[in-house]
């Protein structure tokens, strides 16, 4: 979950406009990204994997990235996780009955902001004896 305060699923504050980069394939030269998530997806472009929707989920609901099919694998590569919402399932055509979808992953902000990084258990160490 993220960091949101009293947002609204679905408003436009606590968010930033990002301009996309000139190689993205879109009818939108912009859009506006929750700053939740903001510096994650400006590293996601950087890597040049092209999102087409996110949502920090508000601490409401779960956050979300969508990438065009062809960065899945990149995606996949990357540690991210598919995002299952049973809420969504059958709620559009997107999601599958199972409220999955191929496209969507889960956001790694999961860490609290508040909390300093350096304290952070090391991910790549795995118990020794
Ligand atoms: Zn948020």
């Amino acid at each position: 979950m993220c960091h949101c305060v009293n947002i609204e699923m679905g408003s436009y504050e606590n968010q930033t406009v990002l301009d996309y980069p000139k190689w993205f394939v879109s009818g939108k030269k912009a859009a506006g990204i929750d700053n939740c998530i903001l510096e994650e997806i400006k590293g996601l472009w950087e890597k040049g994997i092209q999102t087409t929707e996110s949502c920090c989920g508000h601490n409401k609901a779960p956050g979300y990235i969508s990438v065009l099919p062809e960065y899945i694998p990149a995606m996949m590569e990357l540690g991210y996780k598919h995002l299952v919402i049973p809420e969504m399932a059958n709620i559009c055509s997107l999601w599958d009955e199972n409220g999955f979808r191929a496209d969507t992953f889960e956001p790694k902000y999961s860490a609290p902001l508040s909390s300093d990084p350096s304290k952070q258990e090391p991910h790549n160490q795995s118990q020794q004896d």
